[in-house]
C-alpha cells in the first residue's frame, strides 16, 4: 500500500498562503459516479479537483490502458461533457481529439461532468470493438460491469493524485472489487467510497455492482473471491467455486514462493448471447483481480475447463508483467503508449504457464498436454511464422503488425516451452523458465522496471550462451522454429496425421461463420477440411445456398444438422459468391479430413531424453 501523496512544493505553499490546501496538487480527486440515475444505458460521473493555477488543463479518458495492446479510444464512450466554474456556470472546454478535452480558464475550474455509454452494447456494430473483459456493461437494476478507466479521467500532470471514488448504488446491489474502502464520517445509505492512491489503481481495479453471488476461499495466504453475474441464472459463484479453488491451489503450489498479493478478485460476466450481449470471450489481468467475459450458454465441463485456462493464464500475470516488465509498463502513458518488445514472455510465458502447471499438478495428463502443444503449433502457422517476435511486439498497435496480436498466445506460448527445454537440458534438469522468471522477480519487482534493450542480456548472464542463440534466431530474428528438434530432446516427436471432421463442423468448431453486418455466411480464414478443398472452397467465400437451399442465417442450423446425414457419394451443389463472382462447385461429399499436428512419445528414448522429459514436466 502506498500512503497519499502530498508533495514538498505543496508543502512548502502551505507555509505562505492559508488557502492552498484546496490545491488541486494536494487534494484527492474526488468521483461520484451514479449507479441509480441511469439514462440510456449511460451512466453520469462527475470529477472534482483542487484548484488549479495552471491557466489551461487538459482532461483525458485512456486511448489504451495496460494488458490490451490495442488503441480504443475509450473517450468515444463519453457524452454531454460539461466543465463548471465555481459559480457552477459553464466553462469553454474543447475536443482536442476523442480521448482529450482542453479546459481554458483552469483556474475557474470546479468540476467536469459528463455521461460514460457502455462498450458491450456496440460490440456487434463496430469493426474494432473494444475487448468485453477491458469494456464495461451498464444494465440498470441488473448489472454494471466497470473498468473504470472508462468512467474515470485523469487531468495533466495529476496521474500521481489520488481519487476518492464515491458510487451511488441501487438497495440490494453490492461490489465485488479489490478496490480498499475508504471510511467516511458521513456516509449516505446506498453509497460505497474507495481510495486509489494514483491513477493507475483506478484503472488497475475493475469493480461490479450486481446483487451479490460471490464465494471466497484461501489459497494459502491469498484470500480468493469469485463473484458472478449470470442473467439468467444459470451458474452462481458457488457452483463452480470448488474446481476454482482446486486450480488456484495447484497453480500457487506450482508457483511456490513467490511474492505475491494477499486478495485477489475474479469478476466473472456470463453474457445471454443476445443483442446487445458481449462477444468478445476472454479474460484481462490486473494486478489483484481479473475480469472475464464468457457466454452463459457453455455447458459446465466446457465453463470449468475455460475458466481454469483463463483464470490460471490471468492470475499468472502477477509474475509477468505485474511483476516483471520494463520502462514502458511501469510508466505507462495512457493516450501515447510505448510498446515493450517482450510480448513473448508478459503473454506468452504466462500462457505456457497456464498450460504447464495443470501437467505439473496432475490436473491433465501428459498426452492432454502433448495435444495442447501441438495445437498451438498448429495455430501459430496461421500467423507469420517469419516474423521478428521482437519488431512484432514493438509494433503491436499497427498494421501490419496488429493483426499479428493474438500469436502471443500461441508462438509466445511455444518460445516459453522452447526456453524451458534450453535450459532444463544446460542445467540437467534442475532449472527451467519458472526459476528464470524467479530469478526476474527477485531483480526487479513491482516498482523496478528494467530497460527493455537490456532484458535478453540479464537473461543470457542467468542461464546459457544456448539461450542467446535461441533468442537471436528466432525471438529477434525471424527464422520459424524448428519445434521437431526441441521436442526430440525430450523424447518426443512432432507429425501431421489425418483426423476424421465434418464438413461444416471440426468437433465444435465451425469453418463457417456469418458477417455480422449483412448476415452473410462466408468461409472462416482458418485450414479447409479435405472435402471442402475438392470442391474448390476457399476461406473468404460467401456461401449462398447449398444444394438448392438457400444458406441464410434462419436455416443455418438445419443445413448443418442436415450435413451430418451426408454419404461420402451424396451430390454436393454449392453457389457462391468470390470476389462479387458468382460461381457454382459441384462434386462429391466425400470423407472430409483435416490434418492435424501430433505429438507422441518416440518409440526409442534414451535415458536423457527421459529424465529430461520428467524434469519438464514435473520437476
Ligand atoms: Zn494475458
Amino acid at each position: 500500500m502506498k500512503k497519499l501523496i502530498f508533495t514538498l512544493l505543496a508543502a512548502s505553499i502551505v507555509a505562505c498562503t492559508p488557502k492552498v490546501n484546496d490545491l488541486a496538487t494536494s487534494m484527492p480527486i474526488e468521483t461520484n459516479i451514479d449507479l441509480v440515475n441511469v439514462k440510456n444505458d449511460m451512466v453520469h460521473v462527475s470529477v472534482d479537483p483542487g484548484r488549479f493555477t495552471a491557466e489551461s488543463i487538459n482532461f483525458y479518458i485512456p486511448k489504451t490502458v495496460p494488458g490490451t495492446y490495442s488503441n480504443n479510444d475509450y473517450g468515444q464512450f463519453i457524452e454531454n461533457l460539461t466543465a463548471y466554474d465555481y459559480n457552477n456556470k459553464p466553462l469553454q472546454a474543447t475536443s482536442v481529439d476523442v480521448n482529450t478535452w482542453k479546459i481554458d480558464n483552469a483556474t475557474q475550474l470546479d468540476r467536469i461532468e459528463y455521461d460514460v455509454n457502455d462498450s458491450f452494447d456496440t460490440e456487434g456494430e463496430v469493426e474494432d470493438p473494444v475487448f468485453s473483459p477491458a469494456g464495461s456493461n451498464i444494465e440498470a437494476n441488473k448489472d454494471f460491469f466497470l473498468n473504470l478507466h472508462m468512467f474515470v479521467g485523469y487531468f495533466d500532470n495529476l496521474k500521481e493524485q489520488s481519487y476518492l471514488l464515491h458510487f451511488k448504488h441501487p438497495s440490494g446491489f453490492e461490489a465485488s472489487t479489490s478496490l480498499h474502502k475508504a471510511t467516511t464520517k458521513t456516509q449516505e445509505a446506498n453509497t460505497d467510497t474507495f481510495l486509489a492512491n494514483r491513477y493507475f489503481e483506478v484503472t488497475d481495479n475493475p469493480i461490479m455492482y450486481s446483487k451479490p453471488d460471490s464465494q471466497t476461499f484461501s489459497v494459502n495466504d491469498i484470500e480468493v473471491t469469485l463473484s458472478v453475474y449470470s442473467p439468467n441464472k444459470v451458474y452462481s459463484a458457488v457452483s463452480i467455486k470448488n474446481e476454482m479453488e482446486k486450480m488456484m491451489k495447484a497453480q500457487k503450489t506450482f508457483l511456490g514462493d513467490i511474492n505475491s498479493t494477499k486478495t485477489y478478485n475474479i469478476l466473472l460476466f456470463l453474457g445471454a448471447m443476445e443483442k446487445g450481449d458481449p462477444t468478445g470471450f476472454g479474460a484481462l489481468e490486473h494486478h489483484t483481480s481479473t475480469t472475464v467475459v464468457l457466454p452463459e450458454t457453455m455447458p459446465k465441463e466446457d465453463m470449468v475447463k475455460t475458466m481454469t485456462d483463463v483464470v490460471s493464464h490471468e492470475f499468472f500475470h502477477i509474475v509477468t508483467p505485474l511483476t516483471v516488465h520494463s520502462e514502458e509498463i511501469q510508466y505507462f502513458d495512457y493516450n501515447n503508449p510505448k510498446m515493450s518488445e517482450h510480448l513473448w514472455m508478459y503473454e506468452g510465458v504466462t500462457e505456457y504457464f497456464a498450460n504447464l502447471f495443470q501437467i505439473n499438478q496432475g490436473l491433465i495428463d501428459e498426452q492432454d498436454f502433448y495435444d495442447r502443444i501441438a495445437t498451438k503449433i498448429q495455430n501459430s502457422k496461421r500467423y507469420n511464422d517469419s516474423l521478428s517476435f521482437t519488431k512484432m511486439s514493438k509494433n503491436v498497435l499497427v498494421e501490419p503488425y496488429k493483426d499479428q496480436y493474438a500469436n502471443v498466445y500461441e508462438k509466445g506460448a511455444l518460445i516459453g516451452m522452447c526456453l524451458d527445454i534450453i535450459i532444463r537440458e544446460e542445467s540437467n534438469g534442475e532449472k527451467g523458465i519458472l526459476w528464470l522468471m524467479k530469478q526476474l522477480s527477485r531483480e526487479y519487482g513491482m516498482d523496478k522496471s528494467f530497460k527493455d534493450d537490456e532484458l535478453f542480456d540479464k537473461i543470457v548472464s542467468l542461464t546459457y550462451p544456448e539461450v542467446r542463440t535461441f533468442f537471436n534466431t528466432y525471438v529477434i530474428g525471424d527464422t520459424p522454429i524448428p519445434y521437431d528438434e526441441f521436442l526430440n530432446k525430450a523424447g518426443l516427436t512432432f507429425h501431421t496425421e489425418e483426423k476424421e471432421t465434418g464438413f461444416f463442423l471440426n468437433g465444435q468448431i465451425p469453418y463457417i461463420d456469418v458477417n455480422p453486418q449483412n448476415n452473410e455466411i462466408f468461409v472462416r480464414k482458418t485450414a479447409l477440411n479435405s472435402s471442402m478443398k475438392a470442391l474448390g472452397l476457399k476461406s473468404g467465400d460467401i456461401i449462398k445456398s447449398v444444394n438448392g437451399t438457400e444458406f441464410t442465417m434462419e436455416n443455418i442450423r438445419n443445413v448443418i444438422i442436415g450435413s451430418m446425414s451426408w454419404q461420402p457419394e451424396t451430390d454436393i451443389n454449392m453457389v457462391i459468391n468470390r470476389d462479387g463472382e458468382e460461381l457454382t462447385l459441384k462434386g462429391k461429399v466425400g470423407s472430409p479430413s483435416i490434418e492435424v499436428d501430433k505429438i507422441t512419445k518416440m518409440e526409442t528414448t534414451t535415458p536423457q531424453q527421459d529424465t529430461l522429459r520428467e524434469a519438464w514436466l514435473k520437476g
